[in-house]
């Protein structure tokens, strides 16, 4: 059976996904697959007493093996897709002439707000799914074709710093022929208890890589889980020029920081655009911005929203932490990045080969959304 913490609020009861996945773990006759959000590896040490903002990702993959899980991916690698897919639907919107910004969509509870209090602006919402959504269709589709002749059925765990992400997966827009994308979601605190009840001692565990093809990412598809991240991934993929120095120097560009909102010009190379772009967390933040535009204050080209200030570091399915605690993880996920010997989406070597494949008239399908509500 489900079992149910209730929030002190009263609003909502999350749900504990937890005996669900050990109940899949346990099924001969599933195949449980995992996606790990970039957030998650910057926080799970502190509940094992790991120095705050450490990225203890090869432990968790070492923790999880250990507990179960049959293959085990990132979800940098579909975050890779979405700035490719998102970049190419913002530059075809700046090139026809369509009605700007365009508002990014990788947070549920920033699509919720704009569907319940501003359903004017969904049109300018990406249809892109966001990274956790977009790797559930592509996996199933994947699994499907390479396990024809297996009866095991696939069961995608999402690993994530967010109690919103399990409503987003529960949507009925993201059901692909008769299944869901992502079917259990488990936020970073519920991966720990796992954890805990298998008796693993977190911190004495022999760090492991993640499995292929999956668990190849770019520096760009990381820094997802920080305000700012998915604005920096578009704009190393917008720029002509990406040697090292100049991918590097994006950062400066005005897209990091944990300030709330963030608003910068960003000129292109042909020398006449100048793009205005805005990072916002807090949904009292972007609020603000929308008033802003609509009494004609201002105009932006793009416009990047996460619901939890910081992004999603501070999400509501991390273990608690204060500012400083979210400006170490922000920190750590920056010097991952910079570690990466890939620090552009495009530079992914397995996109590519999906494009030709599997992607192959099908992106449409298994990238976007067209939310009903
Ligand atoms: Fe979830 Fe918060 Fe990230 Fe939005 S910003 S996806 S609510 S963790």
């Amino acid at each position: 059976g489900q079992c149910a913490a209730v929030c002190p609020t009263g609003a909502v009861t999350i749900k504990n996904d937890v005996p669900s996945v050990w109940k899949a773990i346990y099924d001969d006759k599933k195949r449980v697959v995992a996606q790990i959000a970039p957030a998650v590896r910057v926080a799970l040490g502190e509940e094992f007493g790991i120095s705050k903002g450490e990225n203890v990702m090869p432990l968790i993959v070492a923790a999880m093996r250990k507990i179960g899980f049959d293959e085990i991916y990132d979800t940098s690698f579909s975050a890779d897709l979405t700035v490719i897919e998102e970049t190419n639907e913002f530059l075809g919107k700046l090139e026809s002439g369509a009605k700007l910004p365009l508002f990014t969509s990788c947070c549920p509870a920033w699509v919720s707000y704009v569907e319940e209090k501003h359903p004017e602006l969904m049109p300018q919402v990406s249809t892109c799914k966001s990274p956790q959504q977009m790797f559930g269709s592509v996996i199933k589709a994947y699994a499907k074709d390479k396990y024809q002749d297996d009866e095991k059925e696939t069961i995608v765990v999402s690993v994530m710093p967010c109690t919103a992400k399990k409503a987003e997966a529960g949507r009925a827009e993201f059901v692909t022929e008769g299944s869901k994308d992502v079917d259990i979601v488990l936020t970073t605190k519920g991966l720990a208890d796992m954890i805990y009840e298998s008796g693993i001692v977190f911190k004495e565990l022999e760090p492991e890589a993640l499995d292929m093809p999956f668990g190849m990412y770019s520096g760009a598809g990381l820094i997802f889980g920080v305000t700012g991240g998915v604005t920096e991934a578009v704009i190393r993929k917008v720029i002509k020029d990406k040697s090292h120095a100049s991918i590097n120097n994006v950062k400066f560009c005005g897209a990091r920081g944990m300030e709330g909102i963030k608003e910068f010009d960003l000129p292109l190379e042909d020398g006449e655009t100048v793009l205005k772009i805005a990072v916002v967390s807090g949904l009292g933040n972007a609020e603000q911005l929308i008033r802003k535009m609509e009494a004609g204050e201002a105009f932006y080209h793009f416009i990047e929203v996460m619901a939890c200030p910081g992004g999603c570091i501070g999400g509501a399915g991390q273990p608690f932490g204060l500012r400083n605690t979210k400006r170490l993880r922000a920190e750590s996920i920056y010097a991952s990045d910079k570690q990466t010997q890939l620090r552009h989406a495009d530079e992914n070597p397995v996109i590519p080969d999906l494009y030709n494949t599997l992607l192959k008239d099908r992106t449409h399908e298994l990238l976007h959304v067209h939310y009903h509500k």
